[in-house]
């Protein structure tokens, strides 16, 4: 049985709002990094065309905490639910904060959470290179849309939109690719134009040419 506010002394009644806002910061600062397991290319998962989310509540919530914390911990700008094993339609990119030259913040980082996304608009053409967290240790020349208009829902099932440019509107092209199956290493003109960043063993002893040119036909295939 549940004292109503009425019944318990005032000082009683700060003291409960006091102890249960304590307890709820405590609950806040006490919830563990949930990261997931991130696929590499060669899972099924990452092939596969995920569902839309037709029912939001706490279990889409749940899957996006678990999504923002993955992204973070792994330091990367965007992340899809196949991608910690999950075949749903959620993506989330989260921007870095950007600086003038005395070091100024210009702009603050910015969270994106989009369920169902769909690019409903596309201009101009860029090239450049692009990194994937399921495709560790290489990048890619990737041709995108330079502006993009994409639509869908937030974790609550609100509708949003955004209208991106550059960096932004290749997170979002990248991630949507992924919950139709699509690696960025697909969109690479050729194989040949992918590059290894990081060495396979540490104090291997070769530069990081020799490295590139460590790219043999095998690991493609795996890649790919
Ligand atoms: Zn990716």
């Amino acid at each position: 049985m549940r004292a109503s506010r009425e019944e318990l002394p005032t000082r009683a009644v700060a003291c409960a709002l006091t102890s249960r806002r304590l307890e709820l910061e405590s609950i806040e600062v006490r919830r563990p990094v949930a990261q997931r397991e991130i696929m590499v290319a060669g899972q099924p998962v990452l092939r596969q065309k995920s569902k839309r989310i037709k029912t939001f509540g706490p279990s889409i919530e749940s899957l996006v905490a678990d999504m923002v914390d993955t992204m973070r911990a792994a330091d990367g700008l965007g992340l899809a639910a196949p991608q910690i094993g999950v075949p749903l339609r959620v993506i989330v990119i989260e921007t870095p904060a950007e600086h003038d030259e005395e070091g100024n913040e210009v702009k603050t980082t910015q969270m994106y959470v989009y369920c169902n996304p769909e690019i409903i608009a596309a201009s101009g053409e860029e090239e450049d290179e692009e990194g994937c967290l399921s495709v560790p240790g290489y990048v890619g020349a990737v041709k995108r849309a330079t502006n993009i208009t994409v639509k869908g829902q937030d974790a609550k099932g609100r509708q949003v939109r955004t209208k991106a440019e550059a960096l932004l509107a290749r997170a979002f092209q990248h991630e949507t690719d992924h919950l139709d199956g699509i690696l960025f290493i697909d969109r690479v003109d050729s194989l040949e134009k992918l590059r290894l960043v990081k060495p396979k063993a540490e104090g291997a002893g070769t530069s990081r040419d020799e490295e590139s040119e460590q790219v043999t036909i095998q690991q493609r295939r795996r890649l790919a």
